[in-house]
């Protein structure tokens, strides 16, 4: 089982722009095996809504403004939690139909990731990248999804345009 965090941003960055073609790593059978390997069925219908809570996730994050949370509207209908009293303390027992899980579980990642981590899930500032990440950084200015891509590529941009003018 993968951690919120991996699973939340294995869905998110699974549209990537490969050498400046847009794909979509949930495309036919290869997102079926995608789906099965992040714990899921791999059936049809799991991965069109997969691919419906990615658009709207993304949207979320991007647009800052709420407006997509609407089209989350049913993924944690069925899920119920469940106290149980243990030695250790009280723990909460996620009941959910098992064709909703892996669904479910991105949308419950992506809330568990930015409680834990406020304003630290973003989309890479290079505009022609499609991919997000969760800023770990001490002062929380991290901007892209990876310095070795599209951090490089950037400052190179800077750069070149600083001896340009
Ligand atoms: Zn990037």
């Amino acid at each position: 089982m993968l951690r919120d965090e991996e699973l939340l941003l294995a869905l998110l960055n699974s549209a990537p722009v490969i050498e400046g073609v847009p794909t979509d790593g949930l495309e036919g059978a290869a997102g079926r095996e995608l789906a099965r390997s992040w714990g899921g069925k791999g059936s049809a219908d799991e991965v069109a809504r997969l691919t419906r809570v990615r658009r709207a996730l993304q949207t979320i994050v991007r647009e800052d403004d709420g407006t997509a949370v609407g089209e989350l509207a049913g993924v944690l209908d069925d899920a119920v939690r469940t106290p149980r009293i243990t030695p250790s303390g009280v723990v909460w027992e996620l009941h959910i139909p098992e064709d909703d899980r892996l669904v479910a579980g991105v949308v419950l990642a992506w809330s568990n990731v930015i409680t834990e981590f406020p304003g630290r899930l973003r989309a890479c500032a290079n505009d022609e990248c499609t991919q997000f990440l969760v800023d770990h950084s001490r002062p929380g200015t991290a901007k892209w999804c990876s310095m070795a891509v599209c951090g490089n590529r950037m400052k190179a941009r800077t750069h070149a345009r600083r001896a340009k003018s």
